[in-house]
């Protein structure tokens, strides 16, 4: 076994450290047409994010290995980075590897897979630690799942689970010995670099990896790894108080001397969220769906309409949030704010939580303080079902 736990002394200079990141896989398990390092997530592609996070550690140069098919993109994609070369990969991952390691000299060398954006600072940081002081810093996690050998005939022998970790990138090694296990084993059966280590005689150390460190491979990781979109919508309404009219606000009747005047029942609060939801489904005001032109909607309740509004969004859009805030001098509408928020929730089918409803006034000021009129604000929060 060759020494390797020799820790640096304090006068030492810096160590330079470079990485190399894998980016020449053929992706036929994703079903993408091209590399999956290029899939966006988000606003960047895979590989975009992971050097966004390489950035932000002492990384100081970087060997991207790409096939030559995908040289040219991959060249385009890294060239705003300081220090990033492209390197041709070889026939399978550890020539790949290797092809980068030759281009990259340095003290301590990063292993990263491209298509593993979800990598923290802290577990690249730890690992370089982790390489200088023992000489490898390979990121694991403890094993979740129960695992087992199984043969040809589908019989599972149990294998104990204490003590087992799956490996995942950074794999961070002293630049020297990494290179000295590459070049003197047999590393055609080896599946990761850690195992090219030891088969050299190095001992490979763990650092804590994370669960979701994970490595986009398959269509289903692709869905998982876009972020769902989400988006905000606001409503405002206001309608005139008038005698002779049933005031209602949120589905609720609430008994007054003065009702809302309009065409429907004039629930100004369900009008806001009706145009706060559509709003942020980018579709058209309840001004074109409903016009007070049309004799269909004479009289109608405003929940009716909420109903509607609702068949629109909800096959695409999950309802994550609404806040309102009635704005009216009389009648005083805290008592009744409670009865508001179970009705809305039951009707928008939305836990009681994330319907929030205020009541404030204008301090006498302006149409709304001289007792005319009730006005609505509404906000709401859509995220969206499914890419
Ligand atoms: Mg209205």
């Amino acid at each position: 076994m060759k020494c390797n736990a020799e820790c640096a002394s304090p006068n030492t200079p810096a160590p330079v450290v470079g990485a190399v990141i894998v980016c020449a896989g053929k992706s036929e398990r994703s079903g993408l047409a091209y590399n999956k390092v290029l899939y966006r997530i988000g606003c960047k592609t895979a590989l975009e994010t992971v050097l966004d996070v390489f950035a932000r550690t002492p990384v100081s140069k970087t060997a991207v290995v790409s096939s030559a098919a995908d040289e040219d993109n991959i060249r385009d994609l890294v060239s705003p980075y300081r220090n990033v070369t492209v390197v041709t990969g070889g026939s399978t991952r550890a020539e790949s590897v290797l092809n980068g390691l030759k281009a990259c000299p340095c003290d301590i060398v990063v292993i990263h897979d491209g298509a593993r954006p979800f990598v923290s600072p802290e577990i690249l940081i730890n690992s370089i630690i982790s390489a200088e002081k023992y000489g490898s810093g390979i990121a694991a996690v403890k094993s979740i799942d129960t695992p087992k050998r199984v043969n040809r005939n589908g019989v599972m022998t149990a294998i104990p689970r204490d003590g087992l970790y799956n490996a995942q990138t950074p794999q961070t090694f002293r630049y020297s010995e990494i290179m000295s296990a590459y070049s003197s084993v047999d590393y055609g059966a080896c599946t990761d670099d850690a195992e090219v280590y030891e088969l050299g005689g190095f001992t490979p150390r763990l650092v804590e990896g994370a669960y979701d460190n994970t490595k986009i491979t398959t269509a289903a990781d692709l869905i998982k790894a876009v972020p769902r979109s989400c988006r905000i919508g606001v409503g405002f309404d206001v309608h005139r108080l008038v005698p002779g009219r049933k005031l209602v606000l949120g589905g609720i009747e609430i008994p007054f001397e003065k009702g809302l005047l309009g065409h429907s029942d004039a629930d100004v609060l369900v009008h806001a969220i009706m145009d706060a939801l559509l709003s942020a489904a980018s579709l058209p005001d309840i001004g074109v769906l409903f016009p007070d032109t049309d004799e269909r909607y004479l009289d109608v309740r405003s929940t009716e309409l909420l109903k509607n509004v609702l068949g629109r969004i909800t096959e695409k859009w999950q309802i994550d949030s609404v806040s309102a805030v009635v704005c009216a001098e009389r009648p005083k509408l805290a008592h009744v704010i409670p009865k508001m928020r179970d009705n809305l929730a039951e009707i928008m089918n939305v836990a009681r939580d994330r319907i929030n409803i205020s009541a404030t006034t204008t301090e006498k000021l302006g149409i709304i303080g001289s007792g005319d009129g009730i006005a609505s604000d509404a906000v709401c929060l859509l995220s969206e079902k499914s890419i």
